[in-house]
């Protein structure tokens, strides 16, 4: 079996299985071997049940006396219950629609129960426990078990075994880096670092393999943009682009004045555009800070000086949103400049009548999703290439984006707070940017965590809002609901809304799984105020813009990243009324309620992504990834910021004596398989 077979050729993973496992993202052995756990877990030691222990995860040593009895629920459920008894403590147990465990349990014998202990009516309960006989739990309990990310109707057991098969029959090579970077950063091989993410021996053990894996990502990460970033900066510029008095007319009869910022910013990107070369910035503004202004704006002057010029953008939704707003502000300019859209979802009628703008004039503006990078769509004189929400796309999308034209400037926006310096690492010769204060009409956004038990009072703000004419959107973690987690899924979420207001409000659902004509008509509805609410997963976190929405409460908070966390509650406080957050907090672990409560002190990016890592502490890396931080699948550019600036200074080193990788044939076909192995993420 080779690192790129399909996964159909592991033994057992059978026609539904390949299925559920793409759906994942996983299509070969490659995938799987990097498909790395979400999180362990190690087994505690039984223990005797008491409310201390209430609502977290334990392990409890009973003996049962009778066999288990069965019964329908009038939702037409299998119940299975009995009662266990620790001593002379009783525990009660249920499971739903599993009857097979019947037969495995004896009257008499004593076995461990694995599950989360709940106290109701004075008794003990545990619903849906791990059944292990004592001397298997006694091996298990030595072990650190994987937890992978799941997806229903796929258990932890089927990847489990599944990755196993992998590691045992496919042939991972030792190493990837040349040999002397091995040694002289002592790292573990390749194929043992692989090995040891999927099963560790001890947590020293994983954490190296960690570091190894992450650094090896950063480094070709690194060295794919500096070997980008060397050969676009020392093209002349031939565009004769300059300023025009248009665009200044414009920006005068917006109906907004441009931050100091704004201002700063975009007077950087208009000397880059007439400057002595072709140039890369990248754009650092905090949500809401108004990039999108900013980006017309330079387009605008490439579009008068005779070029076209293109903004992509992550998602289909954000694509069509730009797209609607870029036209209206050209109709507002007067000016006679025509605008394209490309994305995805769109017919190919539609398409054609497109392209054939884009061909039969030469200064345009284009805007759309990866769908502009598609094999057969081309441009005419491109000079300005922007990424939007860079960090959601690949190394590969920007270069491939670039590459349709002659070496336009190249200007990429994000949000993601990083620090200047991690900046100039990860970008190299790319000159950096920032908007750092909001507009000035902005109230910051008063945010709250509550519990479950203030959910009416959260439902009745809800309305009071809607009543004063203000929109909601209401996050949920999950699109359906799950075998394996209680957290709340959009599906079932927004049907339980509709009855608790009693179709007084007309509510809209979006989740990544809708075709993107859907998604598309979803959020066109939010935008236009046809919908009051709309129930959401975390797809409407990147840049989405419906200044009208003033409440944003995110179901199961401490299910989120604080990066994530950060850029949902951007969604609100974009006009001048008061705008609120309200985040719901469904974990009794008082870690959670602290790292929460990081959100209630600050609106500001940069301090939230800090106070997160100093909460977490080095050590505790699995507990909450910051989402949407870059590609990567195993670096977090803030908890591994050494390995990122060892790796730097090791590509430094390469390139200042290889400065195009012809002396290393091997990193560079090794590179050439990493940026393979890049992929688009949603
Ligand atoms: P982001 O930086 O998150 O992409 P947007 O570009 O979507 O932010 O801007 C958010 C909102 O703020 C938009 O409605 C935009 O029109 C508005 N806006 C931008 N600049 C200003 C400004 N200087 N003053 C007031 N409103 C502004
Ligand atoms: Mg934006």
């Amino acid at each position: 079996m080779e690192m790129l077979s399909n996964i159909d050729t592991i033994k057992g993973v059978g026609e539904k299985t390949t299925k559920l496992l793409n759906k994942l993202g996983v299509y070969t052995i490659e995938d799987i071997l990097l498909f790395f756990p979400r999180t362990y877990l190690v087994y505690p030691e039984p223990s005797i049940p008491d409310k201390d222990m209430v609502n977290s995860l334990v392990s409890i040593s009973g003996r049962i006396k009778t066999s288990p009895k069965s019964f329908r629920s009038r939702n037409r459920m299998d119940i299975l219950s009995i009662t266990a008894f620790v001593g002379d403590i009783p525990v009660d147990l249920v499971w739903f629609n599993s009857n097979y465990i019947k037969s495995s349990l004896e009257p008499g014998k004593i076995y461990i129960f694995y599950g989360r202990l709940t106290f109701d009516k004075g008794r003990f309960k545990m619903s849906q426990p791990s059944i292990f006989e004592p001397e298997k739990y006694l091996e298990i309990k030595k072990r650190i078990q994987p937890i992978y990310p799941l997806t229903k109707g796929l258990g932890n057991t089927t990847i489990l075994k599944a990755v196993k098969e992998a590691l045992n029959h496919c042939c991972i090579p030792d190493n990837r880096l040349p040999e002397y970077l091995e040694q002289k950063n002592g790292f573990m091989s390749y194929s043992d670092a692989i090995r040891t993410y999927h099963f560790p021996d001890s947590f020293d053990s994983l954490v190296s393999a960690r570091k190894r894996l992450a650094y090896e990502e950063m480094f070709f990460f690194i060295l794919n943009s500096r070997l980008q970033e060397d050969t676009a900066v020392s093209f002349p510029n031939e565009f004769n682009i300059i300023h025009h008095k248009e665009t200044d007319d414009f920006r005068a009869s917006l109906k907004f004045a441009l931050t100091n910022d704004q201002s700063k910013v975009l007077n950087d990107i208009t000397s880059d555009l007439t400057g002595e070369y072709i140039s890369q910035r990248l754009i650092q503004g905090d949500v809401g800070s108004g990039k999108t202004i900013v980006a017309f704006l330079a387009m605008l002057d490439v579009a008068l000086s005779g070029y076209q010029a293109a903004i992509m953008a992550p998602t289909e939704v954000l694509a069509k949103q730009h797209y609607e707003t870029f036209v209206n502000w050209v109709k507002e300019s007067g000016l006679d400049i025509p605008v394209a859209l490309f994305t995805g979802s769109m017919k190919v009628s539609e398409k054609k009548a497109m392209q054939k703008l884009v061909d039969e004039n030469q200064s345009c503006l284009i805007i759309g999703t990866h769908a502009l990078i598609s094999e057969g769509r081309s441009f005419g004189d491109l000079a300005l290439v922007i990424t939007d929400e860079q960090h959601r796309f690949g190394v590969q999308q920007r270069d491939r984006l670039s590459s349709k034209g002659n070496h336009p400037h190249i200007v990429v926006m994000s949000a993601t707070p990083i620090p200047r310096t991690l900046a100039m690492i990860l970008y190299g010769n790319m000159h950096v940017s920032a908007i750092k204060e909001l507009p000035a009409n902005r109230l910051p956004i008063k945010t709250c965590v509550i519990k479950e038990s203030m959910r009416s009072t959260a439902y009745k703000f809800v309305s009071d809002e809607i009543a004063k004419g203000h929109q909601v959107y209401i996050i949920c973690p999950l699109v359906e609901a799950s075998e394996t987690t209680e957290a709340q899924n959009v599906t079932d979420y927004s049907k339980k809304l509709k009855e608790h207001f009693k179709d007084a409000y007309e509510i809209g659902v979006l989740h990544g799984k809708m075709k993107p004509a859907e998604k598309n008509q979803v959020m066109a509805d939010f935008a236009e105020h046809k919908t009051q609410i709309l129930v959401s997963t975390t797809v409407v976190e990147v840049g989405v813009n419906v200044p009208n929405a003033t409440v944003i409460m995110i179901e199961n908070a401490n299910r989120f990243g604080l990066a994530a966390l950060h850029q949902l509650r951007g969604r609100v406080g974009r006009g001048d009324a008061q705008s609120y957050c309200i985040l719901m907090n469904s974990s009794s672990d008082n870690n959670q309620s602290k790292r929460l409560n990081i959100m209630l002190k600050s609106n500001d990016g940069f301090y939230i992504a800090r106070e997160d890592l100093k909460l977490r502490g080095p050590g505790d890396m699995f507990g909450v990834r910051q989402s949407g931080e870059f590609s990567f699948k195993v670096a977090d550019i803030y908890q591994d910021a050494d390995e990122l600036e060892m790796a730097s200074n090791d590509v430094d080193q390469i390139l200042k004596e290889d400065p195009a990788l012809e002396n290393n044939p091997d990193l560079r076909s090794t590179l050439n398989l990493f940026l393979a192995n890049q992929f688009y993420v949603l």
